[in-house]
C-alpha cells in the first residue's frame, strides 16, 4: 500500500490486517461502555495507527483528521518530540504525588502561566476540562462567598455534575434527572448574530444587546448572589461562535462592577486552536480564571487545569483549598505538556493555525458556500470553523433542528457519510459541520479535506427548499 503522506510512511503506514480489526471491534463491543450513546447503536471503527493529520483502520483505510479527535489533538498524531518526552519521563519517574515538587510539573505550570495574560500566575492541574471547570467554580464560590454561576445556553463545559449543569446544550437535560445536578446555575444567551436572540442586525447591536441581556440576568438573579460568569471564549461544540468586538470586554466590565469572577473556558479554544495561544488574546481581555485541557498536550496523556489570578490565589494563602486529585499534575502528562508547548513554539504551530485559517480554510469555505445553497453561514478563525447548513438561506431554517434526534438528522448524516467514505473525518453537531483539524495541518491537506467536503455538500443541497 502506498501513500503520499511522509509521516504515515515513517510511522510504518497502514498495513491491512482485517482479522485483527475484527478482533479489536469484538473486544470493544463485548466489554466497553461508550460515552453519550445508546450502547446498542455503537459501532466503532477499530483504529490501527495514526500519524500527523491522518489515522487508519485495520483494512488500511486512511482518514484525514478534520476533527483533531475530540478537538484536542492540536499538535497532530504521534508528534515525535511529545512521544519522546513521555518515554523519557517514564524512564525517570511515572508517578509522584502532588504533595511533592516535580520538575516537569513545575515547568509545565511555568510555561502555561507565562502564556496566560495578566496576573494569572498559578496553575491547579486536573485530568481534563470538566474537572477544571468544577474547580474553577469552586474557587470562585469560595473566593466570593456567593453561590450562583451564570453560563451560556449555547455552551458545553463538561460531563461532571457542575460542568454539565453549566452546559447549555441538550446533553444537560437528561443529566438533570440523573441526580447530582448543580442547582445554583442560571443560563443566558450570548451573542450569535446569524440567529440573534436580540433581533440585532449588526455586530455592534448584537454586542450591546447581549451585554444588556446579561446585565439584566445578573440584576434579576441578584448581583450579590452571583459568584461567577463562565464563558467559552469562542463557543466550541455549540456553534463555533466568535464573540463580536467589545463583548468580552463588556463581560469583564460587568463582572468588575459586581465583584463577579470571570471564568474563561479555554478547554477547546486554548493552545493554538484559534491561531493564538489563548482565544482571549484576540480581544486583549484578562479573565480571573482560565480553564484549559485538550490542546495543552494534545491529550497524549490526560491533563487539564485552572490558571489562577493573584487575587484568587491570595484567598487560599492561609485558608486551605478544599479540593484535590490523586493525579493532579501527573508527571507523564506534565512532561507531555512541556514537550508539546515547546514544540509548538519551536515549529511555529500556533502561527501555522492562524495562517492556514486565514489563507486556506476561511477562503476555501467561503468559496464552497458560493457553490452550495445549503450553506447559510461560514464562521471561525484559526483551525476552528463551522459551516451552518440551512434549508433556506432567506428564512435560515436549520437543515437539522436544534436538539434533533432520530431521522431528523438525516441531511447532515448523509453529508458525513460521503466525507467518511472519501476518507475525511469531520465533526458535526445538529445543522453544523465543523472544520477543526490539527494546528499542524498543511495547505495541501487542508485543500484535500475541503475538496471532499465540497463534494459531500451536494447531499445537503438536495434538501434545500
Ligand atoms: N469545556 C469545553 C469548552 C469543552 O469543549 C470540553 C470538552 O469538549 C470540556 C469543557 C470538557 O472537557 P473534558 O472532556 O476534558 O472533561
Amino acid at each position: 500500500m502506498t501513500y503520499d503522506n511522509v509521516e504515515s510512511r515513517q510511522a510504518g503506514g497502514p498495513v491491512p490486517d482485517p482479522a485483527e480489526g475484527a478482533r479489536v471491534h469484538a473486544l470493544d463491543r463485548a466489554h466497553l461502555f461508550h460515552s453519550w450513546a445508546a450502547q446498542d447503536g455503537v459501532d466503532p471503527i477499530p483504529v490501527a495507527g495514526a500519524s500527523g493529520r491522518y489515522f487508519w483502520d485495520y483494512d488500511g483505510k486512511r482518514y484525514l483528521d478534520f476533527s483533531s479527535q475530540f478537538i484536542n489533538l492540536n499538535i497532530g498524531h504521534a508528534h515525535p518530540k511529545v512521544v519522546a518526552a513521555i518515554k523519557e519521563q517514564a524512564d525517570r519517574i511515572c508517578m509522584i504525588a502532588s504533595t511533592f515538587a516535580n520538575d516537569q510539573r513545575g515547568e509545565a505550570a511555568r510555561l502555561i502561566a507565562e502564556l496566560a495574560p495578566g496576573d494569572l500566575n498559578r496553575v491547579f492541574f486536573t485530568n481534563g476540562g470538566a474537572e477544571a471547570n468544577e474547580h474553577a467554580v469552586r474557587m470562585a464560590r469560595l473566593h466570593t462567598g456567593r453561590p450562583k454561576v451564570l453560563s451560556a445556553y449555547r455552551s458545553y463545559h463538561g460531563g461532571t455534575s457542575t460542568a454539565i449543569s453549566l452546559t447549555g446544550d441538550p446533553r444537560r437535560w437528561p443529566n438533570q434527572n440523573a441526580g447530582g445536578a448543580d442547582a445554583n446555575v442560571a443560563h443566558f444567551f450570548g451573542p450569535y448574530l446569524y440567529r440573534s436572540h436580540f433581533h440585532a442586525t449588526t455586530e455592534a447591536e448584537e454586542t450591546a444587546r447581549a451585554l444588556a441581556h446579561l446585565e439584566q440576568v445578573i440584576a434579576f438573579e441578584g448581583p450579590s448572589t452571583v459568584a461567577a460568569v463562565v464563558l467559552e471564549t469562542v463557543v466550541g461544540t455549540a456553534g463555533i461562535l466568535v464573540p463580536p468586538a467589545g463583548y468580552l470586554a463588556g463581560v469583564r466590565e460587568l463582572c468588575d462592577r459586581h465583584g463577579i469572577v470571570f471564568i474563561a473556558d479555554e478547554v477547546m479554544s486554548g493552545f493554538g486552536r484559534t491561531g493564538a495561544w489563548f482565544a482571549v488574546d484576540h480581544w486583549d481581555v484578562t479573565p480571573d480564571l482560565i480553564t484549559f485541557a485538550k490542546g495543552v498536550n494534545s491529550g497524549y496523556v490526560p491533563l487539564g487545569g485552572v490558571i489562577v489570578s493573584d487575587a484568587i490565589y491570595d484567598t487560599f494563602r492561609t485558608r486551605p483549598y478544599p479540593g484535590g486529585l490523586t493525579y493532579s499534575g501527573h508527571p507523564l502528562a506534565c512532561a507531555a505538556a512541556v514537550a508539546a508547548i515547546t514544540a509548538m513554539k519551536e515549529e511555529g504551530i500556533v502561527e501555522n493555525a492562524a495562517r492556514v485559517g486565514e489563507q486556506v480554510i476561511g477562503p476555501g469555505l467561503r468559496e464552497i458556500a458560493e457553490r452550495h445553497p445549503s450553506v447559510g453561514e461560514v464562521r471561525g478563525l484559526g483551525v476552528f470553523w463551522a459551516l451552518e447548513l440551512v434549508r433556506d438561506r432567506e428564512t435560515r431554517e436549520m437543515l437539522v433542528p436544534y436538539a434533533a434526534g432520530g431521522g431528523e438528522t438525516r441531511p447532515v448524516d448523509e453529508v458525513v457519510a460521503v466525507c467518511k467514505a472519501r476518507g475525511l473525518w469531520p465533526v458535526y453537531n445538529y445543522n453544523r459541520i465543523h472544520v477543526v483539524p490539527p494546528c499542524t495541518i498543511t495547505d495541501t491537506e487542508a485543500k484535500e479535506g475541503l475538496a471532499i467536503l465540497d463534494e459531500a455538500l451536494t447531499k445537503a443541497d438536495a434538501h434545500v427548499a
